[in-house]
């Protein structure tokens, strides 16, 4: 087994704390992986983690994927994310949110945190009440779900163009799954671009809403990722891309908002060996990172809406990149956002 420093260098993090203030129940570990670009930016998740090393996997991985997915969405911020261990006993939020406050703003400003797993606009009023360096309270900075389905909608186009010569998808069937804030917005998106829809959600009376407005099909939900369709769009679950997903999936491109949709690492090669054209969530889902920037960095409507609109375009160079490299899009969208914290590493 690696030791901590060994994790923390293969992975290239540069500052976990663990932070306790007992007293107020609170445990948490913070995890910065870089600040390359910016300050670290992540959320906050509460959860009842089996064990502190599974909180501390989660940190990491969680931190180091922020990274990226700001880095490839074009953002000036870097990675981080905050777990905070969720105890057996009862939850006292002020005491529990406000200690993460203040950790947060002995920081300095190295890591904005937001809403996560767990958390809510309220918790991060609390939060606020000890540090600024936190974003998404109640009434700030407006829903991501429009700005995330435009951008997976650029995403499919895109993968539609690597594959079939076209952005056109008039025509093609979309097997959408998850028909929440996110897929109910992509499935008007994608009736508006011409395609033929399959829903599905496990809520079916949010299925057979988008049906009656768009004229979809209804599919059962465990039918839903081998439907016989040209692209599968998972907009409900992380791990969806499974073994048995992998194995009966009839679409030759998988494109939704989702995130971490392959279980693992290896299903992202089996696609790829199947001849199936996977765009990584990281890339596809960017326009809700993309909204933040309003409140971030003072972006107007109409700077949110080129950067959205420009997903297209990072899906391009990493399917190109994947395809030259012979290597999984998931990996090649890693090595692209690393070149971009090297460029940046360069020139200072
Ligand atoms: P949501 O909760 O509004 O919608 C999810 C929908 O999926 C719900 O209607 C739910 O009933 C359905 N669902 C759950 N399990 C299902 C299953 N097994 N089969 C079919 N349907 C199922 O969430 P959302 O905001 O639309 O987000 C969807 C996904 O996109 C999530 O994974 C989320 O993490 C990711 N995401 C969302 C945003 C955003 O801006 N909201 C940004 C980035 C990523």
């Amino acid at each position: 087994m690696k030791s901590v420093f060994e994790t923390l260098a293969a992975m290239g993090h540069e500052q976990v704390l663990f932070c306790a203030d007992e007293p107020a129940g609170y445990r948490a570990i913070i995890a910065i992986h870089s600040t390359a670009l910016g300050p670290a930016l992540g959320g906050t998740r509460l959860l009842a983690y089996a064990s502190d090393e599974e909180a501390l996997v989660d940190a990491l991985r969680l931190s180091r994927g922020m990274t990226y997915k700001n880095a490839l969405a074009g953002m000036d911020v870097g990675g981080g994310k905050a777990v905070i261990l969720r105890g057996a006993g009862p939850l006292d939020r002020e005491r529990l949110f406000r200690a993460h406050g203040r950790f947060v703003e002995r920081l300095g400003g190295r890591f904005i945190t937001g809403e996560d797993v767990g958390t809510t606009p309220a918790d991060m009023e609390l939060i606020r009440r000890e540090t600024r360096h936190v974003k998404g309270l109640a009434g700030e900075g407006g829903d991501p779900s429009p700005w995330t389905a435009r951008g997976v909608l650029r995403a499919i186009q895109a993968a539609a163009r690597h594959r079939w010569g076209s952005d056109d998808l008039a025509g093609r069937t979309v097997a959408l799954q998850g028909c929440g804030s996110v897929g109910g917005r992509l499935a008007a998106e994608l009736h508006r671009a011409g395609a033929r829809l399959l829903v599905a959600d496990v809520a079916p009376d949010r299925a057979r809403h988008v049906a009656a407005e768009l004229g979809a099909t209804v599919v059962p939900p465990d039918a839903i990722a081998s439907a016989e369709a040209d692209i599968f769009a998972p907009c409900a679950l992380g791990g969806v891309l499974d073994d048995r997903a992998v194995r009966e999936l009839r679409a030759e491109i998988v494109a939704g908002a989702a995130n971490n949709q392959l279980l693992e690492p290896r299903h992202g090669e089996a696609l790829a060996a199947r001849g199936v054209l996977y765009v990584p969530d990281v890339v596809a889902n960017a326009g809700g990172v993309l909204s933040g920037g309003a409140d971030l960095f003072g972006w107007s409507r109409a700077e949110v809406e080129r950067r959205v609109h420009a997903i297209h375009d990072t899906v391009l160079r990493v399917l190109d990149l994947a395809a030259a490299d012979g290597a999984p899009p998931a990996l090649a969208a890693e090595r692209l956002a690393e070149q971009r914290l090297r460029a940046r590493a360069a020139t200072g």
